[in-house]
């Protein structure tokens, strides 16, 4: 089964089995699906490029936070 990983409140979060996705993500605005997590090497190209995805996928600073309020990969997953 697959594992379905959601940002929520300032964490990512691994949905227990069973939990509908869409169901979840309506009861709490703000959460985000989390399709895929960048592999360190793509961490590591982004922060020599002085920028970062956010989990939404827009391009801020290497510890921004974009328009949309998320937070880029390398600060949600305590890198920086
Ligand atoms: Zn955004």
């Amino acid at each position: 089964m697959k594992k379905v990983q959601v940002y929520r409140d300032g964490a990512i979060r691994t949905l227990k089995p069973g939990v509908d996705v869409d169901a979840y993500l309506a009861r709490h605005p703000g959460a985000i699906e989390i399709k895929k997590v960048p592999c360190i090497r793509t961490l590591e190209r982004w922060n020599s490029d002085c920028g970062c995805r956010t989990i939404d996928g827009c391009w801020v600073e290497p510890d921004g936070v974009c328009e949309h309020g998320y937070p880029s990969w390398l600060s949600a997953l305590g890198m920086i």
